[in-house]
């Protein structure tokens, strides 16, 4: 399943529904952490959060112990697909700035920072490579290859904490947005999954909870996310608006690069990217 929406394109509703995908993750962050490599335990943020007016970029993550993977792997075995990314994240961060890593602050984050903290995670408990094994599309031989975590491309926000942008739209309307945050993913891969929601429908919760408000030309505005009739507001939208919201927030999310990393085939020379998904990170070590 992907679309141009961020939260369907990486959720873990997709990525981890496979109940074979899941076992292989579970059995993976089995072996024991080696002791020799260095953990560096602190994450810089692609994005940032704005608390009390002061913007925090860094965050603290910690290797993953035996106890964490039982924690882990009873929020993969619930019914809810996006409690074993949350409870992954609540079991290896720390902190955000000099806070303790709440719930409540890690939903606040950006996906984007959310997925620097799952790196930072993956660092701090595998140490610095992913080995991937892959189907080369140009010969179609198995090739091993092994990316350092340094070597994903990572997109910053252009300006720390700033999570909110505005977009023109037609006839003269523009909406006010913000990046999506954990807690809006978390909702959406829940509604979704629940209600058996289309991407059409999964959409419209998306764009009801990251679109704070539609100004028309005449300067009248709209509140949106929030409101009783947020979701409403979105079904009115013409398509053409809703596919322009939904490719500024794809354009715009930061932290690692969707495109992935290249790897060139020492056989063919056929280039090809891997992909830094969830599984990824915690299915090989
Ligand atoms: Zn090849």
């Amino acid at each position: 399943m992907e679309t141009h929406s961020d939260i369907t394109y990486r959720n873990p509703a997709t990525d981890l529904a496979a109940a074979a995908d899941m076992q292989r993750v579970l059995e993976d962050m089995n072996p024991l952490p080696q002791p020799d490599v260095p953990t560096d335990d602190v994450v810089e943020l692609a994005c940032g959060l704005t608390l009390d007016g002061q913007v925090i970029t860094l965050a603290r993550v910690r290797e993953l112990t035996g106890a964490d993977e039982e924690a882990i792997s009873r929020a993969a075995l619930s019914s809810a697909p996006e409690a074993f990314l949350t409870t992954l994240l609540e079991r290896g961060t720390v902190a955000i700035g000099d806070r303790p890593a709440t719930p409540d602050l890690l939903g606040q984050l950006v996906v984007g920072d959310r997925d620097m903290l799952l790196l930072g995670i993956r660092r701090a408990t595998y140490g610095e490579s992913i080995d991937y094994e892959l189907t080369c599309g140009g010969c179609g031989q198995k090739l091993g290859a092994t990316v350092g975590l340094d070597e994903i491309p990572i997109t910053k926000s252009p300006v720390p904490g700033a999570t909110e942008f505005e977009v023109t739209l037609k006839r003269g309307v523009v909406a006010r947005v913000r990046l999506t945050r954990g807690v809006d993913q978390n909702a959406v891969v829940h509604a979704a999954r629940a209600g058996n929601l289309t991407i059409a429908e999964a959409d419209t919760l998306l764009l009801a909870r990251t679109v704070i408000s539609l100004r028309g030309p005449s300067g009248a505005t709209r509140p949106v996310a929030g409101q009783m009739d947020a979701e409403v507001a979105m079904r009115d939208l013409g398509l053409a608006d809703r596919a322009t919201l939904l490719e500024e927030l794809r354009k715009r999310r930061v932290g690692p690069d969707e495109d992935g990393v290249p790897i060139t085939c020492a056989s063919c020379a056929h280039e090809q990217k891997v992909q830094v998904t969830l599984s990824a990170l915690f299915r090989w070590n």
